[in-house]
């Protein structure tokens, strides 16, 4: 059994509530396939205590932290130093703390990315995207696909305003994708039919709301891939259908591995065991689902 003594390297994850965390499992497992004498933490900690849960972490000699929600944006404050995606994106999930500095990252971006690219073998450059969202996720997996240099990025969200302010971003810093702000109100069939990815980034079809489906499917077809980030259950609502008319599919748990890998190579300087990651993720949601 792995010993936590005086030598043990810290990290962990601040955000509230923190019941339904994998990531203390995900890096634990990690650092013990490793070898590494190194320890993750759930830190569930309260909006007012927040800034003192930080100075508090330095004290320890944290070598990292991961941030959630409810703090991924408002933590941006309390940082030394952003990693340029993180200031794009304008939310942060990863930090490193070097001589008592703060160095975020936002390691979701990268980590949708690397899914996509690995898992899916997909390769997003001059396809044409509908993203269903504009909450913090789907900032960073927009930023990411117009940095990889899509046609084409369609952002329908329940709040047509977020969608709206989205979408200037991207224009802002990215000219060569054309960008559209649409809300359910919109005739969405053309829209889904002419997409080449098709990406939930809402919560809808989540565990608690398994026969929810966030848009019509009947448009789906087997030239297109649909991304639900949404990880447990394994297979959506949405998922099921875009299966059911030929399209490839595929959740979150890859982008939720590649994340964790990114922050694990910034604290550890090595790389992280992603396949042993990716089994023992698999046999927890199963087990998560039995239990039920
Ligand atoms: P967030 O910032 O709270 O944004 C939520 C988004 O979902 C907003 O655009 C919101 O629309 C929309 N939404 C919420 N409930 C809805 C409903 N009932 N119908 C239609 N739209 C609804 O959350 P987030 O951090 O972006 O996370 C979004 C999802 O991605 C969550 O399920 C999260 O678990 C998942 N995620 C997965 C990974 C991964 O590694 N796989 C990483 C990050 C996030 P309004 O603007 O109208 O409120």
């Amino acid at each position: 059994m792995r010993q936590v003594n005086t030598e043990t390297k810290l990290t962990g994850l601040l955000g509230y509530p923190l019941q339904h965390t994998l990531s203390p499992l995900l890096y634990n497992c990690a650092y013990e396939y490793e070898r590494l004498n190194w320890c993750y933490l759930p830190l569930p900690v309260k909006k007012a205590d927040f800034s003192d849960a930080l100075v508090g972490v330095k004290a320890l000699g944290f070598v990292g932290v991961n941030i959630t929600m409810p703090y991924k944006e408002t933590s941006l404050q309390y940082m030394d130093e952003l990693d340029s995606f993180a200031e794009l994106i304008g939310a942060i999930n990863t930090v490193h703390i070097v001589g008592g500095r703060c160095i975020a990252y936002n390691t979701d971006a990268r980590g949708f990315v690397q899914s996509l690219q690995h898992d899916a073998c997909f390769d997003p450059t001059h396809k044409k995207v509908v993203i269903i969202g504009a909450g913090g996720a789907a900032k960073a997996v927009t930023m990411a696909l117009a940095s990889e240099r899509v046609s084409q990025i369609s952002v329908l969200n329940r709040t047509l305003q977020k969608a709206v302010e989205l979408t200037e971003a991207i224009e802002k810093n990215y000219r060569e994708t054309s960008v559209c702000a649409i809300n359910f109100d919109h005739e969405l069939e053309s829209i889904i039919g002419n997409a080449d990815l098709i990406i939930n980034a809402t919560p809808v079809g989540m565990e608690q709301d398994m026969a929810a489906c966030p848009i019509p499917t009947d448009s789906f077809h087997a030239s297109q891939l649909v991304f639900d980030l949404v990880y447990n259950p394994p297979k959506t609502k949405l998922l099921q259908e875009a299966e059911k008319r030929g399209a490839r599919i595929i959740n979150g748990l890859g982008m939720l591995i590649y994340q964790a890998a990114s922050a694990f190579e910034i604290w550890t300087g090595r790389p992280a065991p992603i396949d042993h990651l990716k089994k023992v993720l698999t046999e927890a949601i199963g087990l998560k689902g039995r239990a039920k």
